[in-house]
């Protein structure tokens, strides 16, 4: 085949793949250049996922028709002239390439006027061509449509998911920009419906709490300078984590970024400073401001990451100033703090006279999401436990099938176990010839439990039921669409849901196992773990493992009950059925085995 050039509206075809790769994208494109063109009021108009629509409209200082007809072609920009511009850009686009790729992959209109001319101009152009441009009478600012983006590309619009889930990434993007300049209006319409309004405030915290959807007492500043870095933001309290990471947002020198080393940072101070783990995820908006020249924002073409000239410092930095806010938030000394707030422990921790976080953890304790492990003695340890399990449903990534692996307990000869007794209400003390085991009543109890209904389900049909009277679950729209596009996994699960209205559902069918448990927080807890996209393969297993698991926790003797030695013989006994004994579902250990040896050893025998 000959070599050939390929003609411009191929380039800027191919180029257009590099700036924008999905409606996301062209909307943080369209809100960077609003904002950089000083707009107080941006509205964004979306239909279908931004597949259909993609309109902005923000009253900035907008352009004359000379530089209308300029915007669209590729290096154009107003906002570097060299090279070295680049290392000291405050503003947020810079390639002059935005507009060029947008408009060569959609049809596109742009109609814009500057203050001191009585006319504006509007552009017209359809993948790179036909382009028109005339005068309209219009008001001050920019309002740019797309319609129907990647028509040209049908191979990129096939990459394109559906368009709850394009619309799901365009909040987030709008989110992020809203955080950051929280001093301009933002009005969000989704198919032709206001979704978001967030009028313009003074003050970031309201800004937050309004994307956050948590109260003033929900969020806690952060605050933090040293030479090289200031951090500032909100982060929420440990008791408020979700099972996703939709509400994290970090920002250096106001451009949003994803960072996961600085993620990993902040959860690294809530799992230190307040016993958060694995599968939690605080909602944080941090704010990192940098010397420009130590920081290289231009490593991703869609600038969503940043290199740090010295990475490591921002990570401590970061997790510091978690680690101090909420430490503040709590004035629980950290010591005090932390060895008792493990997950999967079971020990009743007395309330420390708290101060006003304990008002709050007392109306969070019923929640069956709340991950708080700071739980006032009047509760029984039964809810103790249950909301301690509840933090783990859904939570690991671990694999669906029960573990094959092997251990060197396990490994071991069980043989005959003679029941010693209970200790502490909590464990069950058994020995055999060889030493001396302590079981964790409520872990071996579950795993049992585990088993047994894993058994049951595996493979086979589940087993439903009707509900007599069908429940009806509110949620926001978008938790709906999110429902009804696992449609299908539901009706496999066993459950039939209809979806009535727009922002309801009704559950008519559930499967046995579900029987008398809270639908809707059940169903809060497959929104989360849906919207956190960790599932794809093997998903009805999955969720059928978490199902499983809940249960046969939520039936378990719990870390507290005092047991008959009946109950104490027959745990021993099923024992010898139980395939994966040493481990609970949640992958801590169900028993710890002393030897007689070791003992002997220990003792110097
Ligand atoms: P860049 O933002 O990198 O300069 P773009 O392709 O996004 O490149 O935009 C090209 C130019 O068009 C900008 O430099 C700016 O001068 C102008 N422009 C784009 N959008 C707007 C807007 N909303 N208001 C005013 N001027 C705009
Ligand atoms: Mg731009």
């Amino acid at each position: 085949m000959q070599i050939q050039i390929l003609p411009p509206q191929v380039r800027d075809q191919i180029a257009a793949g590099e700036v924008v790769e999905r409606p996301a994208s062209v909307i943080k494109e369209l809100i960077e250049n609003s904002i950089d063109a000083g707009a107080k009021n941006i509205e964004i108009f979306i239909e279908n996922g931004g597949k259909d629509l993609i309109r902005i409209k923000d009253d900035g200082h907008g352009m004359s028709p000379e530089d209308a007809e300029k915007s669209i072609l590729r290096h154009a920009t107003s906002k570097i002239k060299n090279i070295d511009d680049l290392f000291a850009i405050q503003s947020f686009g810079f390639r002059g390439e935005a507009l060029a790729a947008i408009s060569a992959i959609s049809n596109f209109e742009l109609i814009s006027k500057i203050s001191k001319n009585n006319f504006g101009t509007i552009l017209k152009i359809s993948a790179g061509e036909n382009k028109t441009i005339e005068e309209i009478s219009s008001n001050n600012g920019t309002d740019i449509s797309i319609k129907n983006l990647f028509f040209p590309t049908p191979a990129r619009l096939q990459y394109l998911k559906t368009n709850s889930t394009e619309y799901r990434q365009i909040t987030k993007e709008i989110f992020g920009f809203a955080l950051y300049n929280y001093e301009v209006s933002f009005k969000v319409f989704n198919n032709k419906k206001l979704s978001f309004d967030f009028p313009a405030t003074k003050d970031p915290k309201v800004r937050t709490q309004k994307i956050l959807k948590k109260s003033s007492d929900d969020i806690c500043p952060v605050s933090l300078k040293t030479p090289s870095l200031k951090i500032s933001g909100f982060i929420s309290r440990p008791e408020n984590c979700s099972q996703n990471r939709t509400s994290q947002f970090l920002f250096v020198n106001g451009r949003r970024i994803e960072d996961h080393r600085l993620a990993f940072a902040v959860r690294e101070a809530f799992k230190q400073s307040a016993g958060i783990e694995h599968g939690y995820y605080p909602a944080f908006v941090l704010f990192l401001e940098i010397d420009p020249i130590l920081v290289d924002v231009n490593v991703h073409p869609r600038k969503l990451e940043v290199k740090f000239s010295e990475p490591g410092d921002v990570f401590s930095i970061v997790k510091k100033s978690v680690s101090q806010s909420l430490e503040k938030a709590s004035s629980i000394p950290q010591n005090n703090f932390q060895p008792q707030t493990r997950v999967g422990e079971f020990t009743k921790y007395t309330e420390p006279g708290l101060n006003s976080p304990s008002k709050k953890i007392q109306q969070t304790a019923g929640s069956f999401f709340s991950p708080t492990q700071l739980v006032s003695q009047k509760k029984s340890n039964k809810d103790f436990s249950e909301r301690n399990f509840n933090r783990n449903l859904f939570d690991s990534d671990e694999n669906f099938n029960t573990p094959e692996t092997s251990n060197n307990i396990e490994d071991q000869e069980l043989g005959e176990l003679k029941l010693i007794g209970q200790v502490a209400r909590k464990y069950i003390l058994a020995e055999n010839k060889s030493g001396l085991f302590i079981f964790d009543q409520h872990a071996l109890h579950e795993r049992q439990r585990f088993e047994m209904f894993w058994k049951k389900f595996e493979n086979k049909k589940i087993p439903t039921q009707k509900l007599l009277v069908p429940q009806t679950i509110k949620m926001s729209e978008t938790e709906v669409s999110i429902l009804n596009e696992n449609k299908k996994d539901f009706e496999e699960l066993g459950f039939k849901i209809n979806f009535p209205q727009d922002d309801e559902i009704k559950i008519t069918e559930i499967p046995n196992l579900l029987e008398n448990e809270n639908l809707e927080k059940l169903f809060q807890n497959f929104v989360d773990y849906f919207e956190s996209e960790r599932i794809s393969e093997h998903k009805i297993k999955k969720i059928l493992r978490k199902l499983i698991e809940y249960k046969a926790c939520r039936g378990a003797i719990m870390f507290g009950d005092k047991l008959e030695t009946k109950e104490m013989q027959k745990i021993l006994e099923d024992l010898k059925h139980t395939k994966f004994k040493w481990l609970c579902a949640h992958g801590r250990p169900n028993y710890i085995f002393h030897s007689f040896d070791e003992l002997d050893h220990k003792f110097h025998r």
